[in-house]
């Protein structure tokens, strides 16, 4: 892990110019003093005694004999001797917007069986009679066999109404026989282009399951969420975000509406995350200049203090357990197919490099290895075309990365964003993944460590609603590489991968900051930036790894506002 705390220490250093060291003792009191020990995450990884806040950025790291000119009738003292301070946590892959909505309506997440889901979708039906349909997500891949839930089930639970559901992973979903029938699919619909209508091999007959860009062709009947739908959604997810001591996110797939609901929750004072969407794009048949116009106007539009759209999101590649991931190398079980990446390579290559040249970043989901070479590609010939520019491009996912591309990352500047969470051998790749791959190939799943070995920057993100959103979660499953439940002391399901605390935590903090393009601001406890701080029950350095998931958060600070706070 050398080699990458080296090269962090030297970006932190470089982006925190202005933030020195001693105090700011000429406004004033502080509001806030919290002492404890506190894990600054500067570029030392130095520990503190206690922090300061005034006026929402941080006037004092140091020993807990504050200067008595920070110390006025109406600072509010903090002790947290039992616990630790750190920085907010900052994730570099979320779906905050949709995954409140979903909040909201049926999910499935985290059932085991499809009894359990079929009851639960029952209830859920049953509590909302007037709905024209009943929809929601999370139903888990392993649930079903080959991943593929029938309609026949879901028949059973919902005869009366077309019903809707996306899977945990956002990438299949499950139709009735009425929203089949809505959407006229039936034996000889054509698979869509990069999507695939599952159909029983005897009879043609679509099953229920629908893949990639043939979900839409159900998902475009439903009723649009509106505003408000979509502002509730935002509320659940930030009060969810903050309760888990987040205090930064990626939104991972913005749409217009999006950036609108976040820049309205922000102008009304609202927004107690600080957000960077990252804008969908996808090439269409008005051409490249009108797309990059168009989300120009929005970068402006829709920009707030707490909101930047400064992103734009790619889909490279669907997931390796439905089979739509791009594998360099076909399947074990479905003959020569490899899958397909979504945009062809000089398709991917132009849209890269127009965005890069309008100044965006660009955030590429890239699963299989061959999707995570083209995108490699893609950026190298952007850097050709546009010269380099510290864009931070960011590949996210990287389920399957090829060895011969993970030192491209560093060499081309570009950010590693994983979810640690998934790097547990779960039912997800032992029962899905490494069977399609086989064991060679399955050893370069989620090489977290070996990416961070050769310097390059990575970051955590959740993907949430997919999986839980917990920062701590991830943490441990990173340097456990066993779920979070599991009985402690198994060994690590991948131990060549698993990373040290230290580093787990900078992809949550630090890292995710230098990828939102602010860690000059959030990040790092230090004099001068934004106090966005997290303060834990215990001290994540003396808790038993197998713990860290139950370590309590007992408040979150966002810009010296206390957002969440235990009971
Ligand atoms: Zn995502």
């Amino acid at each position: 892990m050398r080699a990458f705390i080296l090269v962090v220490t030297a970006l932190a250093a470089a982006g925190c110019a202005g933030a020195g060291d001693s105090p700011r003792t000429d406004g004033g009191p502080a509001d806030l003093i919290v002492t404890g020990p506190v894990y600054t995450v500067d570029a030392a990884r130095s520990w503190a005694s206690a922090v300061a806040v005034r006026d929402g950025r941080i006037v004092y790291v140091g020993s807990d004999s504050v200067p008595d000119s920070l110390i006025g009738a109406a600072t509010e003292r903090l002790d947290a001797s039992g616990g630790m301070v750190l920085p907010g946590f900052q994730d570099g892959h979320i779906h905050l917007i949709s995954g409140g909505v979903e909040l909201g309506e049926c999910t499935l997440f985290t059932l085991e069986t499809s009894a359990e889901i079929a009851d639960s979708i029952r209830r859920c039906a049953a509590a909302r009679p007037d709905a024209p349909w009943v929809r929601g997500a999370g139903w888990e891949l392993p649930a079903f066999p080959s991943a593929n839930p029938s309609k026949t089930l879901l028949d059973r639970v919902v005869p009366d109404r077309p019903a809707w559901f996306e899977a945990a992973d956002g990438h299949s979903g499950w139709a009735n026989t009425r929203a089949l029938a809505l959407a006229r699919i039936t034996r000889d619909t054509p698979d869509p282009a990069d999507g695939r209508i599952e159909r029983d091999p005897r009879t043609g007959e679509p099953t229920g399951t629908l893949r990639e860009s043939a979900m839409s062709l159900v998902s475009e009947l439903l009723p649009e969420r509106t505003d408000a739908e979509l502002g509730a959604g935002l509320r659940r997810a930030q009060q969810l975000a903050n309760r888990h001591g987040i205090t930064s996110a990626m939104e991972a797939a913005a749409s217009e509406s999006y950036l609108h609901t976040y820049a309205a929750a922000d102008r009304a004072g609202e927004l107690t995350v600080r957000v960077v969407s990252a804008i969908e794009v996808e090439p269409d048949s008005s051409g490249l200049d009108r797309l990059v116009d168009r989300i120009g106007r929005w970068r402006i539009e829709y920009a707030t203090p707490r909101h930047r759209p400064i992103a734009t999101k790619i889909f490279e590649d669907g997931v390796i357990e439905s089979r739509t991931a791009a594998l360099l190398a076909p399947y074990l079980d479905r003959g020569s197919h490899a899958g397909e990446p979504i945009l062809a390579p000089a398709t991917l290559d132009s849209l890269t490099s127009a965005l890069d040249r309008a100044g965006w970043q660009i955030h590429v989901h890239a699963i299989g290895d061959r999707a995570i070479r083209l995108t490699l590609d893609a950026f190298e010939g952007a850097r050709r075309a546009n010269g380099r520019r510290g864009a931070r491009h960011t590949i996210t996912h990287l389920q399957l990365i090829d060895p011969a591309d993970i030192p491209r990352f560093r060499a081309l500047g570009v950010i590693a964003n994983f979810e640690p969470l998934w790097a547990n051998g779960d039912e997800y790749i032992t029962g899905l993944a490494e069977p399609a791959l086989g064991r060679g190939r399955s050893r370069w799943i989620y090489p977290i460590a070996s990416v961070a070995k050769t310097g390059a920057v990575v970051s955590g993100g959740s993907d949430w609603s997919v999986s839980s959103l917990a920062p701590l979660d991830a943490i441990q499953v990173a340097i456990t590489h066993r779920a979070p439940s599991e009985r402690p002391g198994l060994p690590p399901w991948r131990p060549e991968e698993v990373v040290d605390l230290p580093t787990a935590i900078a992809l949550y903090t630090i890292n995710a900051a230098y990828q939102q393009h602010q860690e000059d601001e959030t990040g790092s406890i230090e004099v001068g930036k934004l106090a966005d701080l997290v303060i834990l029950g215990r001290n994540l350095f003396d808790v038993p790894p197998g713990e860290i998931h139950q370590v309590k958060v007992l408040r979150t600070i966002v810009g010296g506002t206390t957002v969440y706070q235990a009971e």
